[in-house]
């Protein structure tokens, strides 16, 4: 099978290839647990030395084609699937991260994410600093400790729309010999792929384009196998994991050790394991990424151009405005479109905001993003609510803002509920 397919011919057919006579669509395998008939192959499944599925906690076929083909998206040498972004990005951190030790962010990170890594990871004693991103490399590197263990990045904040220098946050981690890690959710890998720009781990929420149609919640780890475990900061990973009796990842496993090391030892220990149908779904969805990536983009951009120009609103966000301070940073990372977010204030501030939420008609109010239906949100008092008004201004929130995901309707009806919303304020 040819491997170096277009990304969109991935988005179609990748991860899955029916054998003769089998179904040419993805099956549901609704199985938690795989027949043998001989006790040392299961074993053999059990050790790590072959490849087999035995239970549905671990590996599942459908969930397999899925990962295989956001792998191939991502160019990574595996992926693991998740039942939430949540749960991907604990995992990812978790599995080179323990007590007492710290973690380095950028502030303009999803609500949720800003959430667990300044409280919840910290409650587990580990400890995380939160840089602003666009502080020179000199200053970013003054917040690294000796106990430093990863860099946790967004390619677009959320909902922040920084775009982030690859070429800084990629060297940033080189000098600490230590993995990127980029939440690549808001352009997925058809708009950017983070590995070729020097990150090692891919995290997603799946839920949002992935999925495409707000019907599954997911997530996803890919794994670059670009990063030498083997410096003497990871013992997780070359030293013996006692709960797999004995088990060294890195010396077995090499480029994929991180990954199999998160399946192996994490996911069949938390358990938090996405279903075959959401699989099945959330593979559906991706089948048709690289069109609605187009269009969610190309609308967005048009939305955006309208606000700009409108007398009620007081200012716009969208990288791929050419006066946005992130412009040429997104022409050199997302070539193929800016992705469906924008982010824009009312004169009026917050009760005009609301007001305006209230006046839409086609566009609706949710807590979501991604979906192939035009919506709105205000982050100041939902996703971001749990954040201090200092925490706010470091996540690049306003009391005005309303962010809006740019479906992929018409743009000529999206807009006509804008101006008529605003048009009533
Ligand atoms: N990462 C980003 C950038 C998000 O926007 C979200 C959710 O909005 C998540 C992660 C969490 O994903 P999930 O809701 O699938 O757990």
């Amino acid at each position: 099978m040819k491997k170096n397919w277009e990304k969109a011919t991935i988005c179609v057919q990748g991860g899955y290839s029916p054998k003769i006579g089998e179904p040419r669509v993805l099956p549901i395998y609704q199985s938690t647990t795989y027949k043998y008939d001989d006790p040392d192959k299961l074993a053999n499944i059990f050790d790590l030395k072959e490849e087999g599925h035995m239970y549905s906690r671990i590996s599942n076929p459908t969930v397999a084609s899925f990962e295989e083909k956001i792998n191939q998206l991502e160019g990574g040498v595996g992926a693991l699937a998740t039942s939430s972004g949540q749960s991907a990005i604990t995992i990812a951190i978790l599995n080179i991260c323990e007590q007492g030790q710290h973690i380095l962010a950028t502030s303009t990170l999803y609500g949720g994410t800003y959430t667990l890594l300044s409280t919840t990871l910290k409650r587990y004693g580990i400890e995380v600093t939160f840089v602003e991103p666009s502080l020179d490399v000199d200053e970013i590197l003054t917040y690294a400790k000796s106990n430093t263990k990863a860099f946790f990045v967004e390619t677009i904040g959320n909902p922040a729309l920084n775009v982030l220098d690859f070429e800084k946050y990629s060297a940033i981690a080189k000098i600490l010999d230590i993995p990127l890690i980029v939440d690549n959710t808001f352009p997925t890998p058809y708009l950017c792929q983070p590995l070729k720009y020097g990150a090692n781990i891919v995290v997603h929420s799946a839920t949002k384009y992935i999925d495409g149609h707000a019907n599954n919640i997911g997530g996803i780890i890919v794994d670059g196998g670009n990063f030498n475990w083997d410096n003497g900061k990871y013992p997780e990973l070359t030293e013996p994991d006692e709960s797999y009796h004995g088990i060294r990842y890195y010396e077995q496993f090499k480029e994929k050790a991180y990954i199999t090391k998160a399946r192996s030892q994490l996911l069949r220990d938390i358990g938090c394991v996405l279903s075959p149908f959401n699989a099945f779904m959330l593979n559906v969805g991706t089948e048709t990424l690289h069109l609605r990536m187009e269009r969610h983009s190309e609308n967005a951009l048009k939305l955006a151009e309208y606000l700009k120009e409108h007398e009620k609103v007081s200012w716009v966000n969208y990288p791929k405005l050419k006066e946005n301070p992130d412009y040429e940073l997104s022409e050199k990372y997302l070539p193929l479109g800016g992705s469906g977010i924008l982010t824009f204030g009312i004169k009026g501030g917050k009760n005009a905001a609301k007001k305006f939420m209230t006046n839409l008609n086609l566009v609706s109010l949710v807590v979501h993003l991604g979906d192939a239906r035009t919506s709105v949100l205000h982050p100041a008092s939902t996703t971001h609510r749990q954040l201090s008004i200092k925490d706010l201004k470091k996540s690049g929130i306003s009391e005005d803002m309303i962010r809006v995901s740019v479906g992929i309707e018409d743009i000529s009806d999206i807009i006509d509920d804008f101006d008529k919303a605003l048009s009533l304020i």
